[in-house]
């Protein structure tokens, strides 16, 4: 048996840091030499449509839906198609039950490269999900990809725009409490937004004092 390489690429970071475009990128350069490519999506995530993966910044993929509680349904997707399958990409990893993992590792060992793209963190600067823990040890190209921070200044109308590597999360525009669950749906009269943000503009109440960033510890 020839050993092949494992190759698994990851594009993380904050919300709105385009790591939805870069997978897509990557997916239609290998596209362009001939390559099979297979994208999953969580079938939580309609945020536009359920058979498409839509960057916010343009560029758009045809795309599977797999239940994220149950990512062996991927075997049997898998072993249905009849065309070849060089590369398979999944948008928003972090969605996925971490048995997720598995999956990915039988399919790099079976010789395909996986691509994915998702959170690291959540709104409070913790760990998105189990999952996220445990691809990016096993991830052999990794991009951290960044945001401009959406902070609006005062007296003008610019935002802060320092890079961004946190997401922030607003309840009818005010920052979310840390005690607040990981994923919220959104109720009739509450408005939840998200915004990329810098370190200083980054607000959480209720964060634990250990985890609090002194922003001038010199001065
Ligand atoms: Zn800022």
């Amino acid at each position: 048996m020839s050993k092949t390489r494992e190759s698994i690429t990851g594009y993380v970071g904050p919300m709105f840091a385009q790591k939805t475009l870069l997978m897509l990128h990557e997916i239609s350069a290998a596209e362009a030499t001939g390559r099979y490519v297979l994208l999953f999506k969580p079938d939580i995530d309609d945020r536009y449509s359920k058979n498409i993966v839509r960057s916010r910044a343009g560029g758009k993929h045809k795309a599977t839906p797999v239940d994220v509680n149950h990512p062996e349904t991927i075997y049997d997707i898998l072993n249905k198609r009849r065309l070849p399958i060089d590369i398979i990409a999944f948008d928003e990893i972090q969605f996925f039950k971490p048995e997720v993992v598995k999956v990915i590792r039988d399919i790099t060992q079976s010789g395909i490269q996986v691509v994915y793209s998702g959170l690291n963190r959540n709104y409070r600067g913790d760990s998105f999900s189990p999952t996220i823990e445990k691809i990016l040890p096993l991830t052999t190209h990794l991009t951290v990809a960044e945001a401009k921070c959406m902070f609006p200044l005062n007296g003008n109308h610019r935002l802060c725009g320092a890079d961004a590597t946190m997401t922030q999360r607003l309840i009818n525009g005010q920052p979310d409490s840390y005690k607040s669950p990981t994923v919220i749906i959104e109720k009739p009269g509450t408005s939840i937004t998200y915004e990329a943000r810098c370190l200083e503009h980054w607000i959480v109440p209720d964060l634990p004092q250990n985890r609090k960033i002194n922003h001038h510890p010199y001065s």
